[in-house]
């Protein structure tokens, strides 16, 4: 049994890439001779954002690395007692007692600065709100650059506005699940976002203020 919902604490801030930031789209949509690998984007507007479930599950996944509650098939842990599962949510297990999934993380959308900047850089130089990068494999016999493909990333230095929604309950203990969230944040920081960190994408700072 759970107790009521007695409130929210918010998470709100600003993810700042440090270094080029990538979060792959859909293959889908690419027309013949369009990008490779493109990131993903808004439907319509085309800006790129932040999933909420990419954050989410980095942030899991590090926490749960942290705290050794890896599983032997790599999944996410679904032991449903854990204080990782409690927050956000057991993986694949309907049954259990820890109430609703605590954490609520919202799609990171660009700050109205970062927005300005990579509009000017589209009308400027006709950069699609992104850089395109290629990147080869180094034949280790002849030492030459190879199979050269483009591969599309959040320039370095831009920034998104995210939001996290907690919801605490009336047995919920409201210091150690806050705190567990802000370890994975800082574990965040010190690791990557994205795809590629072992190539230096992805290094993200967060500032943020909790309510
Ligand atoms: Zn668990």
């Amino acid at each position: 049994m759970v107790g009521k919902l007695n409130e929210y604490r918010l998470i709100e801030g600003t993810i700042t890439c440090e270094t080029g930031l990538r979060i792959g789209g859909s293959q889908e949509s690419i027309e013949i001779g369009g990008m490779e690998n493109p990131i993903i984007r808004h439907p319509i507007t085309d800006e790129p954002y932040i999933p909420g479930s990419s954050l989410k599950g980095k942030v899991r996944s590090l926490l749960e690395l942290k705290h050794g509650r890896v599983s032997p098939t790599g999944e996410p842990c679904g032991c449903g007692k854990c204080m990782i599962c409690r927050v956000f949510g057991p993986h694949k297990t309907p049954h259990h007692k820890l109430g609703p999934t605590r954490i609520l993380v919202r799609d990171a959308a660009l700050t109205d600065e970062s927005k300005a900047k990579l509009e000017k850089a589209r009308e400027d130089r006709g950069l699609f709100y992104a850089e395109v990068k290629t990147e080869n494999i180094v034949n280790r016999l002849t030492g030459t650059a190879e199979h050269p493909r483009t591969i599309e990333r959040v320039p370095a230095d831009t920034k998104f506005k995210f939001e996290i929604a907690v919801r605490l309950f009336e047995d919920d203990d409201e210091a150690q699940i806050m705190s567990l969230i802000e370890e994975g944040l800082d574990l965040l920081q010190q690791d990557y976002l994205g795809s590629s960190g072992s190539r230096g994408y992805g290094k993200v700072e967060l500032e943020y203020e909790v309510s």
